[in-house]
């Protein structure tokens, strides 16, 4: 009998799996016992934490992609398609082009989406920047290139977003570059946050503010963006509040595919035991990454560490064993702090999160992580 392992999703977990997969039922795929297959609507593979780099000219989009084939395990078969709905009792996928396809075991990672029409007048047809494709990250470097003077504002406007460090990263790196290139006095920056601290992560919130105070960053807490006057360039808030700025940075909420509320998988985000990454509402179906309700964050680490437990997990089932391996909520994000210096922070369910002290080690440690990403994907580090 063979076994059916499909995996929604080419990105960080997805590929992860696969190829963590193809090495663990090695035999078994061998002997055409397994058979495993990546469904992505992407032929290509994004990095997306390249982009956070693009608007200051440090990275190009394309060092955020490679074709999804040179990554994954020539056993592995690799069908580019959207995948419209899951069924999950009769265990099928229906593909926006090919029709439907069986599984024994399901993977979904199909990561989450900025929402860029939550708040009107930010976004596309409004104001507002982001650097969470690659367009938008192009469109911001011009915008900061030519930015001499005035007011940035950085706006977290909801959460959760992905990466949860990379508004704090965001303003310190203005800061030093503007610095670098001698535009600091004329350039003010404030940072506006929607809950009564700095970061929902208590650590990041402390580390945060007195650095924040040393380089004369502005911050607004308890700010909820509600609209954008484009017109005016001001921020109105649901507090009642209004800010006005010359170029603003938002970080929009995110959200997971209509395809997870849709298969009954979850009300918005996938409903997963946090441990054993199995589906709240499905038999053999397992959540890695962003798109799961876990109570940690959205990071890359998160989905690379949990690919490893539900790789565990399935090759069990195939074997006919108890699965063990579970998942502890293990994560860890660098934090830049500008000036050329990185930190990092570490935690997972039980422990709480720690930022380590900053050196310039661990700046270009982030820079060297970004480039052995590639080993990472392919199941090699
Ligand atoms: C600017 C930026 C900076 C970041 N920086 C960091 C960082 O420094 N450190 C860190 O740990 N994390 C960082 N992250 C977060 C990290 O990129 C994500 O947490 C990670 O990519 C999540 O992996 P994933 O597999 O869940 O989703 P993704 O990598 O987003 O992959 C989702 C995949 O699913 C596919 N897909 C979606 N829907 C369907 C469908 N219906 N059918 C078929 N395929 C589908 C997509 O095409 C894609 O291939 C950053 C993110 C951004 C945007």
């Amino acid at each position: 009998m063979t076994h059916d392992i499909v995996i929604v999703g080419g990105g960080v977990g997805g590929t992860v799996t696969a190829n963590r997969l193809r090495k663990k039922l090695q035999r078994e795929v061998s002997g055409g016992n397994v058979r495993i297959r990546i469904v992505s609507d992407n032929p290509e593979h994004v990095y997306k934490p390249t982009f956070f780099y693009v608007p200051w000219g440090e990275s190009e989009p394309e060092d955020a992609r490679r074709p999804l084939a040179d990554l994954v395990d020539r056993r592995v078969e690799l069908i580019y398609d959207r995948v419209t709905h899951i069924d999950t009792s009769g265990k099928s996928l229906d593909l926006s082009e090919n029709g439907s396809m069986p599984y024994d075991y399901l993977v979904v990672a199909t990561g989450a989406m900025p929402d860029l029409d939550d708040t009107p007048g930010f976004g596309p047809d409004g104001d507002g920047h982001h650097f969470y494709d690659a367009e938008a990250a192009m469109a911001l470097r011009q915008e900061l290139s030519a930015f001499d003077e005035g007011h940035l504002v950085l706006s977290v406007i909801g959460t959760p977003h992905v990466c949860p460090a990379a508004p704090v990263e965001f303003t310190m790196l203005a800061d030093s570059r503007f610095r670098k290139l001698g535009k600091r006095d004329d350039i003010d920056i404030t940072y506006t946050y929607p809950l009564p601290r700095l970061h929902s992560v208590g650590p990041v919130a402390e580390w945060a503010e007195p650095r924040y105070a040393e380089r004369d960053i502005q911050t607004q807490t308890m700010f909820n963006p509600e609209t954008v006057d484009s017109g005016n360039s001001v921020i109105h808030t649901v507090e009642g509040t209004d800010l006005e700025y010359d170029l603003l940075v938002g970080i929009p909420e995110f959200e997971p595919s209509p395809l997870i509320a849709k298969s009954g998988l979850g009300d918005t985000w996938m409903e997963v035991d946090k441990h054993t990454l199995e589906s709240d509402h499905a038999e053999d179906v397992f959540g890695i990454g962003d798109v799961t309700n876990l109570p940690t964050s959205k990071a890359g680490s998160v989905a690379h560490y949990a690919a490893g437990t539900v790789v565990d997990r399935i090759a069990a089932l195939v074997r006919g064993h108890e699965p063990r391996t579970i998942f502890e909520g293990d994560t860890i994000c660098f934090l830049e702090a500008g000036a050329d210096e990185g930190s990092h922070i570490s935690f997972d369910y039980e422990t709480d999160p720690v930022v380590r002290d900053q050196s310039e080690f661990v700046h270009w440690a982030k820079f060297a992580y970004n480039e052995m990403y590639w080993l990472t994907a392919r199941g090699l580090a």
